[in-house]
């Protein structure tokens, strides 16, 4: 019955000359995400407010699946529209409209009309008015509540008529493309695809790294990556992963530097690279999955040893949350099932038994120089060697 889509958005930030830009971008990002799905719509602006018509045929859960990954969308009110043909047959149809919508007439309502035509013979105060009556006639047990209903019926009179009462919650945030971009480092854990995506919610563009140590990690380990990519694609749209080969750069370590030591200094380095990379593709940051104090590797003397290396401002969306509150965001954008397979990490492989928790950043910095000019070359040519792959839902 629904042939139509009222997107609703958080009016922050929106305001002033701004506004155009990110309504632009919430269309765009619509678009994309209606692609993915069975059906042509078109996407247009009308008077502040955006819509989504269905131009053919739709499947209505899915679109609605998918209308779900646009940040900016905080609501998607889903629309009934009929030709104007004058208002009595208006209340029959919208007396229709509630039979089909709630089975269950045990409930207040409120009718709210706008006229955006304003040649309409009525007035809202006078369809608010006339509607209200239609209804309690057709439905005795419905109550009017003006001000906290269980139905706010909301009718719009345009050159059609809009009529539509049901909110579905939208993810928020605001539409990609409305700030800069930044480097998400991806690993096939369940952190790094969540921190990527609360990034992505405020409007960010993602590009990716992922460090892999082939032979010790295998091709399932990166296709799993892939996949994690393509899942947080599906809200922050193509993803640009670039693949890094970090096996010589962690044997050279492994020789080189106290065992203990040897994760604060692959991070160093993996930030040192991605540094770089982010640099040359304009991004405005870097972004990684770390929370205080979930391993030996992020407490506060690790993270401040891992960040002492980066010059641009490092993203840690989950810093203070703790492990279950990041699984359910996990589960909730559809990465958790996949995260979790159990494919090894290049972390995992070279991990000492008894990993520094309180690493001296003096040590370290020490123990790093026997790393020497190789470190430089090894560097160079894992930049060289990056695999690009663009990642899409
Ligand atoms: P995750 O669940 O995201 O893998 P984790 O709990 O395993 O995190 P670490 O392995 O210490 O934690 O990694 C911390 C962060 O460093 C990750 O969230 C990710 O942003 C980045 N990272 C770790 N390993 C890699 C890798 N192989 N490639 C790219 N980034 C990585
Ligand atoms: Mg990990």
């Amino acid at each position: 019955m629904f042939t139509a889509f009222l997107i609703k958005y958080a009016e922050i930030g929106v305001k002033g000359k701004n506004r155009y830009l990110f309504e632009d971008a919430l269309v765009q990002q619509i678009k994309y995400a209606l692609k993915r799905c069975e059906g042509d719509f078109k996407v247009h602006k009308t008077q502040g407010r955006i819509y989504v018509d269905a131009l053919t045929a739709f499947d209505f859960e899915e679109t609605v699946e998918h209308l779900k990954t646009v940040f900016g969308i905080s609501g998607i009110c889903p629309v009934v529209y009929v030709e104007d043909e004058g208002f009595e047959k208006l209340c029959g149809t919208v007396v229709k409209y509630i039979d089909d919508v709630y089975s269950d007439k045990d409930k207040t309502f409120k009718i709210v009309a706008r006229r955006a035509r304003k040649n309409y013979p009525l007035d809202s105060m006078e369809i608010n008015r006339e509607m209200g009556g239609a209804v309690l006639d057709a439905y005795p047990q419905m109550r009017v509540d003006v001000h906290k209903p269980d139905i706010e019926l909301n009718i719009e009179i345009r050159e059609k008529i809009y009529i539509y009462s049901e909110i579905i919650p939208g993810p928020g945030g605001m539409p990609i493309g409305t700030a800069g971009k930044a480097m998400l480092l991806l690993s096939g854990g369940i952190d790094s695809p969540v921190a990527g995506y609360m990034i992505a919610k405020r409007g960010v563009k993602i590009d990716a790294v992922y460090f892999h140590a082939p032979p010790y990690t295998s091709e399932r380990a990166k296709q799993k990556v892939v996949d994690l990519a393509r899942l947080v694609s599906r809200y922050t749209g193509p993803i640009y992963l670039h693949v890094i080969n970090f096996t010589d750069i962690q044997l050279h370590i492994y020789e080189k530097c106290p065992h203990e030591e040897l994760t604060i200094i692959m991070r160093r380095i993996m930030m040192k690279i991605a540094e770089h990379i982010a640099r040359e593709t304009e991004c405005l940051g870097l972004i990684t999955g770390e929370s205080i104090g979930q391993v030996a590797s992020q407490t506060m003397h690790s993270l401040a040893a891992t960040n002492e290396v980066c010059t641009m401002p490092v993203y840690r969306p989950l810093i203070g949350f703790d492990k279950q509150e990041i699984v359910e965001v996990a589960e909730k954008i559809n990465t958790y099932e996949t995260s979790i397979l159990p494919y090894e990490d290049c972390c995992t492989i070279f991990v000492a038994k008894h990993p520094v928790t309180k690493p001296n950043l003096n040590m370290i910095k020490k123990h790093e120089q026997n790393l020497g000019e190789k470190l430089d070359e090894l560097m160079k040519t894992a930049l060289e060697t990056d695999e690009l792959i663009i990642v899409q839902a």
